[in-house]
């Protein structure tokens, strides 16, 4: 019998990584959406490999939303790299026997500015909040853009150097493909 895996973000099973004060109604359909592809998976019986969460690991519980190109510095890219090694270490083995493993995909948070796949979000943010003149503005930046996060960007070039052809998907796609 051949295993069928899949690589999941962080917070498929631990919601508790999420940023503060987020959204709660946004919230809680994406959680719903992350139950229902768990109890899909579950019941087809795949193997489930978790990523970190590189937001919890590098910042913390009480993070600020980011807007991706935030992420996107030297520092993010080295410390994605750090926590992505042993899982495509673990990817390269899988796929060194196809006749006991396939690994049927990646499956990100669209929206998110590390875990996106399809679309993340963008805007002029940084800097201090000062006397908040500016921070309407600033926020209104934030606009959607069809890219990957930073994580999911990293762990494609990491996957890509090893050779190893891996599919990324958000939950819409990858249930839509069932
Ligand atoms: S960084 Fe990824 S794993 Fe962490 S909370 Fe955001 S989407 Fe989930």
């Amino acid at each position: 019998m051949i295993q069928k895996i899949i690589v999941v973000s962080h917070c498929f099973f631990n919601d508790a990584v999420k940023l503060k004060h987020q959204d709660m109604e946004a919230m809680a359909a994406e959680r719903a959406a992350k139950r229902t592809f768990l109890l899909h998976a579950f019941s087809e019986e795949y193997e489930m490999i978790q990523l970190p969460c590189p937001e919890f690991l590098l910042y913390g519980s009480r993070r600020w939303g980011h807007a991706v190109s935030q992420f996107d510095t030297p520092h993010f890219r080295m410390e994605a790299r750090r926590m992505l090694e042993p899982i495509v270490m673990q990817l390269e083995e899988y796929a060194a026997y196809p006749d006991r493993y396939e690994i049927l995909g990646i499956v990100g948070i669209d929206g998110s500015p590390s875990c996106g796949v399809d679309y993340t979000y963008d805007g002029d943010w940084g800097g201090e909040f000062g006397n908040g003149d500016t921070l309407p503005a600033m926020l209104e930046s934030l606009r959607r853009v069809n890219k990957p996060g930073i994580f999911m960007r990293i762990l494609k070039e990491m996957l890509h150097e090893k050779h190893l052809s891996v599919g990324f998907y958000s939950i819409d796609a990858f249930m839509a493909g069932l």
